[in-house]
């Protein structure tokens, strides 16, 4: 890919790495690919012709980060549904069709603004030709959405009754050479398995193939996930692997996480990993909080975890840091918007790492709270400006007095690093 153009992402966090370069195309009102912000996308557990239900749904997906929601259209009833579902939803709707190709037509109809493919549920290039024909009439994209678990069973033989990376981004090729047949390509694909290593090596392969990348060297846009992934907390792990893995080497253009949990879940951490690596600029809380250790003066646990709840519900866009002890955390968590550190009975608050107050202990949480809305509200400087001119000299005051009471080291590193020493003399030679 070197020479190429390619569009680069950070947010906040001072890093910035290239994204493979992708064609752009439109799913309702989001961008995929072409440079677009990587959207977030999951799917609704309700029944599809349940509107209001999966109205209600689709409202919390996209309430917790979800840029598009999919929904089953596995009968006439569901397609129906998506007729009144689509007008009143605040984000686009994608139709995943199953094995019968009628009700692709039919979601078409119904307005969706995407359609799902899977090339190992429908088979006979007709029906393909016929549904993408209809796409492209009405400007409608495809995801060819391969599924390592129903690859097409001839594909499967012919790579030796395996589920390999070649075979999956070989059922993409054959899917995607059906639709060229009539001069479609308005096309996502994805190459998903719940293997995290297959999925990594698949979307790697489908990323350098020549077959999907155009004379301007931009290949056709990838939806990314890790299929099946389980429950939680496994599944987030397995899928976070597999996603951040291929997001941090610039593959992906939207994700999804697959988790046997509330599909909320699924649409809050999609947008949580794509704010961790800066691909997405922050919409919610950040919560640092240090692991804790000998000199936490404070539950740091207990403390983070009501901070949490708490800001969370104000739904602010900034950092905030949680410290056990205020000799090492102000200084740790000095790029927080805000933070607060323990020290004595008493909660040190920073923002930006300068000490704006000094608090009593039980007032650690609710501190932070009003120091968080000063900062929504007036802005970091201004926040800094309305600090007690007296804070930053008490909590120096604190902070040395801590250190002639713990010393230096106070997790007793030094004796651990001593009796190491001592029974490596003790120790008889060889290995
Ligand atoms: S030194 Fe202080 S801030 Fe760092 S882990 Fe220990 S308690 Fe937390």
């Amino acid at each position: 890919m070197a020479g190429r153009s390619r569009p680069t992402s950070t947010y906040r966090v001072g890093v910035s790495f290239e994204r493979r370069k992708t064609r752009q195309i439109q799913v309702g009102k989001v961008p995929v690919g072409g440079g677009a912000p990587i959207s977030v996308q999951s799917m609704t557990t309700t029944k599809t012709a349940d509107v209001e239900g999966t109205l209600a749904q689709i409202y919390a997906l996209a309430g917790a980060g979800a840029d598009i929601v999919r929904c089953t259209c596995n009968e006439v009833e569901a397609a129906e549904g998506l007729a009144q579902i689509v007008p009143r939803s605040p984000v686009p709707i994608v139709a995943d069709i199953h094995n019968n190709y009628r009700r692709a037509l039919e979601a078409i109809e119904a307005g969706v603004q995407c359609i799902r493919l899977n090339p190992g549920n429908i088979k006979r290039p007709e029906h393909i030709k016929v549904v993408a024909s209809e796409c492209k009439d009405r400007g409608i994209p495809i995801r060819i959405g391969v599924n390592g678990g129903s690859l097409d069973d001839k594909l499967y033989k012919a790579h030796g009754n395996k589920v390999t990376p070649e075979a999956m981004v070989e059922s993409a090729r054959a899917e995607m050479a059906h639709l060229a047949e009539i001069g479609f390509d308005d096309v996502k694909v994805s190459v998903k398995a719940s293997s995290v290593p297959l999925m990594v090596e698949a979307y790697r392969q489908l990323a350098d193939d020549p077959y999907f990348i155009d004379q301007d060297g931009a290949s056709v846009p990838l939806h990314l996930g890790v299929t099946e992934a389980g429950p939680m907390p496994t599944g987030l792990l397995k899928a976070t692997a597999g996603l951040a893995t291929l997001l941090l080497e610039g593959v992906g253009d939207t994700i999804r996480y697959s988790l046997t949990a509330d599909p909320v879940e699924e649409a809050r951490a999609g947008r949580q990993l794509l704010e961790a690596l800066g691909l997405r600029e922050r919409k919610g809380l950040d919560l640092i909080a240090c692991p804790s250790c000998g000199r936490a003066e404070v539950d740091v646990i207990d403390v983070a975890s009501r901070a949490q709840a708490a800001l969370d519900r104000m739904d602010i866009p900034i950092q905030v840091a949680v410290m056990g002890c205020v000799v090492n955390g102000p200084g740790e968590a000095r790029e927080a918007d805000l933070g607060i550190a323990a020290g004595r009975g008493k909660g040190h608050l920073f923002v930006k790492g300068r000490v704006v107050k000094v608090v009593p202990e039980p007032q650690m949480v609710d501190s932070l709270l009003r120091w968080a809305a000063i900062i929504d509200d007036k802005g970091i400087d201004e926040a800094i400006k309305l600090g007690d001119p007296a804070a930053a000299a008490e909590a120096e005051r604190d902070r040395a007095a801590m250190f002639d009471e713990q010393g230096l080291d106070v997790n007793d590193s030094g004796t651990r690093i001593d009796h190491i020493r001592r029974l490596d003399a003790d120790l008889p030679e060889g290995e």
